[in-house]
């Protein structure tokens, strides 16, 4: 069966798209930790980062940066924290998190709760930035 994020690319979900090319996707995450939490993924299927293909991988890297100067010119912040979790969706995902401080990358904290506007309102804001 296929993982909620290759529904998502293939536009089977909605999300709050950020950016596509022809091998990752970037959206924003739906709990968001803070305003412009962003995934980015790669589209083929892959459930654990270390199983990826050398070349795919760096592409998924390189794919993260261009999204992280998008979010911090987008989203005031000190820097783009990074994790790699993956316990919740079995496809490859890298969380992009606008942060101040080393407690905003506590995934124990409660997420945000915003609304449809906002969410729309951050994704064309990143996406503004993207060049
Ligand atoms: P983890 O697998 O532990 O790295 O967490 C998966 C992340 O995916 C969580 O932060 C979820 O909020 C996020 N997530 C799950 N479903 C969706 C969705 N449909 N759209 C956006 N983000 C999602």
């Amino acid at each position: 069966m296929p993982s909620i994020f290759t529904k998502i690319v293939n536009g089977e979900i909605p999300s709050y798209k950020i950016d596509e090319d022809e091998n990752y996707f970037a959206f924003l995450d739906i709990n968001p930790l803070a305003k412009g939490h962003t995934l980015v993924i790669p589209k083929k299927e892959i459930d654990y980062i270390f199983d990826m293909d050398d070349a795919m991988h760096a592409g998924l890297w390189n794919f993260a940066k261009k999204i992280s100067h998008a979010i911090e010119k987008a989203v005031p912040c000190k820097r783009i924290g990074i994790a790699v979790i993956g316990l919740e969706v079995p496809h490859v995902h890298i969380h992009l998190i606008p942060i101040n401080k080393v407690s905003d990358m506590n995934f124990a904290m409660p997420k945000l709760q915003l609304s449809k506007e906002e969410f729309e309102e951050t994704a064309e804001k990143i996406k503004k930035q993207l060049s």
